[in-house]
């Protein structure tokens, strides 16, 4: 049997004491297990991000606290939502005969991991392992969006708007939207509407009334619209260049 000295036993403890130091510095989450306690950690590692955190019943009240969306889909936000949960391969099964059907533009596909609007049925099909607290949201204006919109323009213009009212119903009812949802095309939307109003999008979104956002580019330069149109569908890096170089 070994003895220690009390010097011994002073250095043992301090090295011991190190290592637990270094543990927390490394590892935040035992960090927050010392302060926090185990019940906090267990609850934060079992915690998943999905298309299904917000129950449909609260989305209508959700689209309605933007008013700029409430304008269109009435106070109380419209009316309940048709939605169904899927896993992933289930989920990528559905859209692909929907795309078949449709004849949906295919490069599209890749930002429909989450979730997608079956606009014949009005059902929202959601991925129940992916997506965020915001995926609803999104689905849910794609049924409030006017669906000769839909078809006249590119999904590329569609997804950005859509994208751009699912940030603001989310701020406004403070529901979680990752950053990476759609980032490229709700940049483009966002810059568009420097040069016009988030109103006139809205009109144009909702109810196909695109007279004013197509005056106001107009106004910038003739043919602007249409150009920009046209050239977010080549790039939308090039369709910002379009309209950055007219500010
Ligand atoms: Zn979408």
């Amino acid at each position: 049997m070994r003895t220690y000295s009390s010097r011994d036993r002073e250095r043992l403890a301090q090295s011991a004491l190190a290592v637990r130091r270094s543990a927390a510095a490394t590892h935040p989450l035992l960090q927050l297990q010392r302060t926090a306690g185990n019940r906090a950690v267990t609850s934060i590692v079992v915690q998943r991000k999905s298309a299904t955190d917000t129950a449909p019943a609260k989305v209508p009240g959700f689209l309605a606290l933007d008013p700029v969306v409430a304008n269109y889909v009435g106070k109380k936000g419209g009316g309940a939502l048709k939605v169904e949960t899927h896993s992933g391969p289930d989920l990528k099964a559905l859209f692909l005969a929907y795309v078949k059907k449709h004849d949906v533009d295919t490069r599209s596909q890749e930002t429909f991991v989450n979730g997608f609007t079956d606009l014949d049925t009005n059902v929202i099909h959601l991925n129940r392992d992916k997506g965020d607290a915001g995926t609803i949201v999104h689905e849910a204006l794609h049924l409030h969006s006017d669906r000769t919109w839909i078809s006249d323009q590119h999904w590329k213009v569609n997804e950005g708007a859509t994208e751009l009212f699912t940030r603001r119903v989310c701020d406004a009812a403070k529901v979680g939207r990752s950053d990476d949802a759609y980032p490229e095309v709700l940049g483009a939307l966002r810059l568009l509407v420097t040069f016009s109003s988030v109103e006139a999008l809205a009109a144009a979104y909702f109810k196909n009334e695109t007279k004013q956002l197509q005056s106001d580019l107009e106004a910038v330069r003739p043919g602007l619209w249409t150009d920009w149109r046209i050239t977010i569908i080549k790039s939308i890096k090039a369709a910002n260049a379009l309209l950055e170089s007219l500010k």
